[in-house]
């Protein structure tokens, strides 16, 4: 790997079970970035899940079975650099030097942050997790995450738009106080998505309860879409466009569901033909509900058998972690130590 590779870096958190969301929003450009020669780099982020889960005994286990979610995705060890967060716990030290430059009020604004303070102001009971310093400072550690690898690409669904964003102000900031150190990522694309959640609120989410997940049998498949909420009338489209990105927030929002993952895993002519018939009106929401199933559960049938192939066992993930940590180490800490010298403490005596 040489410096002039375009370097890509992009993580998840082991706080449930690889969802639609996940996969359309990020995975599926994981894969297609690997078979390039960019240099990939793909971590679990587990340090950013103790902002959710409590429990010890879920996380460690939450991310070996996330792992083997990647690996049965396609996502190959070999190929793409894929390790656990916090395998590199120099992104704590580059964290905490960011965020000596990080704004209070800047992380207040952040989204995620924003959000839970209003649901715990609404309702003091709704959050098993306090309001936490993590919490607010959740943006500056995915700065460290990004920025420590030199990222030129960070593929990420659309609601990370705003964090992604945050990173890129705190390298400019620290670039001009302490001299050009950082390497600055490009921007989120205009065609970043978001999928709804099937609950048909804003965005699918493992911590929400409203996911389709790529290890979901058929049964459960069929269970969750027909349970996609559609009994609102048809709104008309208002345009004669069949792109997903502008009909679908037309429609009511069960239903927009449904259609974005039927353009997103059906051939374009059956994604056409429902499209058509929303047009014409009628009662046909339980055949679309049944052919978004079926294409969703073919969708997951090999993923599942790679998921359950005992090649993919532990031993195996553990084996290639080690392997990954040791190959993303060196660049992280050349990184901080860039950092830590510009900032003017000097190189670590400990590690020299
Ligand atoms: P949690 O609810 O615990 O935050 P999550 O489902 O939001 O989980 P993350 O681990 O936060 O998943 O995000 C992993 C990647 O998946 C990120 O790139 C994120 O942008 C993307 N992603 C998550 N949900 C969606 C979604 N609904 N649509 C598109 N991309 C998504
Ligand atoms: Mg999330």
């Amino acid at each position: 790997m040489t410096d002039k590779k375009e370097v890509i870096l992009s993580g998840i958190r082991p706080t449930g079970r690889l969802h639609y969301g996940n996969y359309f929003g990020a995975i599926r450009h994981f894969l297609r970035l690997q078979e390039t020669d960019a240099c990939c780099y793909y971590f679990i982020a587990d340090y950013h899940a103790l902002t959710t889960i409590t429990e010890r005994q879920e996380i460690y286990r939450a991310t070996l079975d996330m792992l083997r979610t990647y690996v049965a995705c396609g996502l190959d060890p070999y190929k793409s650099v894929i390790y656990r967060q916090s395998d590199l716990p120099c992104t704590a030290e580059l964290s905490l030097l960011l965020g000596m430059l990080t704004n209070i009020g800047h992380l207040e604004r952040g989204t995620t942050y924003k959000d839970k303070f209003t649901r715990l102001q609404e309702d003091p009971k709704s959050e098993g997790n306090p309001l936490s310093y993590g919490l607010l400072g959740y943006p500056v550690l995915m700065a460290a995450d990004i920025l420590i690898v030199r990222a030129d690409l960070v593929p990420v669904g659309d609601d990370q738009r705003q964090h992604l964003e945050m990173a890129c102000d705190i390298a400019a900031k620290f670039n001009h106080r302490f001299g050009e150190v950082l390497h600055i990522p490009r921007p989120l694309g205009r065609d970043a998505l978001r999928l709804p959640g099937l609950d048909g609120s804003e965005k699918m989410g493992k911590s929400e309860n409203n996911t389709l997940d790529l290890l979901d049998p058929p049964k459960t498949v069929l269970d969750k879409i027909k349970a996609v909420p559609t009994t609102t009338e048809p709104a008309p489209l208002d345009t004669d466009s069949n792109d997903p990105d502008i009909v679908i927030g037309k429609m009511p929002s069960g239903v927009g569901v449904l259609y974005r993952l039927l353009s997103l895993l059906a051939p374009e002519e059956v994604y056409l033909d429902y499209l058509d018939q929303y047009r014409k009106g009628g009662k046909f929401y339980g055949s679309l509900k049944k052919a978004v199933a079926e294409y969703a559960s073919q969708f997951n049938a090999p993923i599942i058998e790679s998921y359950n192939d005992p090649a993919h066992n532990d031993d195996f993930i553990k084996e290639f972690l080690r392997e990954n940590a040791k190959r993303v180490t060196p660049v992280a800490l050349e990184t901080v130590e860039r950092c830590r010298e510009a900032m003017g403490i000097g190189h670590s005596l400990y590690r020299a």
